[in-house]
């Protein structure tokens, strides 16, 4: 609402007719407050002036001196007699929440809810675990090792000492929570507060439990070892179910997760279920074709490498590379010859290189592809 438009009439903002009574019209405020609330209404930009709009509205049809002044003379007839809606000091929607319906209206359970009382699931644990590539190709167990909760063995989790009872709370007569009468620039408001001695529970052990202090769970170091399948890659996670922490009120536990984090193999390079290594052959023996030896995850193979085999070609050994995570196939180890120039020739080396120089010929030295294809293999193309 601007400054200097026309306030709409109160009864159409709260939707109720000038007959209305106090019941209906506090049930109408309610129920448009219930529909304004930030967290349901997040998508719409106008709902904090629609609620202020809504509270200055009851405000003044649920104070019967005022709705006598609004009927008889409309808004002018409010401010002649020294009315104006006041919402200095609440400094967003959420305070203006705050001072009608109580602390914890945002986020934690609003307008009075209670806390829930059924089961809750235990939170999730998340952790890391380091394996190398060749276990990755493999597949692995790990063994994680993390700090739990859990429910308490000698309460069995209801914090009483075995074989004393649980009584109703004294503090809030077993309600779980703690109410509070405020006066707030609206009038009266009843602000609700979760019980500090029975934690919103409304029952408390006469005699707390001596191993867990009467809370029913501990925390305790515990050992997972986890299936880590084979073709697993860097940073993909592991799901154990229930193997997080212990759930409250016969909730089920959370779950555990591991995060797999694959070392760097010196020697290879990962590419999807691909690997890559390079290898270097002296510039004569590419010539003549040779045998080397490469290495694999599983050790090392000879690779035959043919006559007239060119720098950064690369050969591939099929099915040297990672499983696939379904086993179904597994990838090829893709090797890059680097051809090496001999350096620092001895005389005789020297001589021979310039008899080989001078008897070659042009078909000595033709490739098939253009200047294009040569610098695409030379970067990796
Ligand atoms: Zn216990
Ligand atoms: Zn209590």
């Amino acid at each position: 609402m601007s400054a200097g438009q026309v306030p709409r009439d109160y009864y159409d903002v709260l939707g109720v007719t000038r007959e209305a009574g106090e019941t209906e019209i506090k049930k109408a405020f309610r129920r448009l407050a219930r529909e304004l609330h930030p967290d349901v209404n997040s998508h719409d930009p106008d709902a904090e002036d629609k609620f202020k709009e809504a509270a200055e509205a009851y405000e003044v049809l649920s104070d019967p001196e005022r709705r006598a002044t609004y009927d008889r003379y409309g808004h002018e007839g409010l401010r002649t007699g020294g009315y104006a809606p006041n919402f200095e000091g609440f400094g967003s929607v959420a305070d203006i929440f705050e001072a009608f319906f109580g602390g914890g209206a945002f986020g934690g359970g609003g307008f009075g809810a209670r806390r829930p009382a059924g089961p809750i699931q235990g939170g999730d644990v998340a952790l890391g675990a380091d394996i190398d590539l060749a276990q990755a190709a493999h597949g692995t167990k790990v063994e994680v090792a993390y700090e739990v909760v859990s429910t308490c063995e000698h309460c069995r989790g209801n914090g009483a000492e075995p074989g004393t009872p649980i009584e109703q709370c004294s503090r809030c007569g077993g309600t779980g929570q703690l109410r509070a009468v405020t006066r707030t620039p609206f009038g009266q408001v009843m602000r609700t507060a979760t019980c500090d001695v029975c934690r919103g529970e409304g029952r408390v052990p006469r005699e707390p439990c001596k191993v867990c202090d009467g809370r029913g769970r501990k925390v305790e170091r515990t050992k997972v070892a986890v299936d880590v399948p084979a073709g697993i890659a860097d940073g993909q996670r592991i799901r154990v179910a229930g193997r997080g922490h212990a759930g409250e009120r016969g909730g089920p536990p959370g779950d555990l997760y591991v995060q797999i984090r694959v070392r760097e193999d010196p020697r290879f390079l990962r590419d999807g279920d691909d690997l890559l290594t390079a290898v270097d052959v002296a510039a004569p023996l590419a010539a003549l074709g040779t045998t080397v030896e490469v290495p694999t995850i599983d050790g090392p193979v000879d690779l035959e490498i043919p006559a007239g085999t060119q720098p950064h070609e690369t050969l591939v050994v099929r099915g040297a590379g990672m499983p696939d995570l379904r086993g179904r196939r597994k990838g090829d180890l893709r090797v890059v010859v680097n051809v090496v120039i001999p350096r620092h020739l001895k005389r005789e080396q020297r001589e021979l290189l310039e008899q080989l120089a001078e008897s070659m010929t042009e078909h000595n030295l033709r490739t098939d592809d253009g200047v294009f294809g040569k610098l695409k293999r030379a970067f990796g193309g």
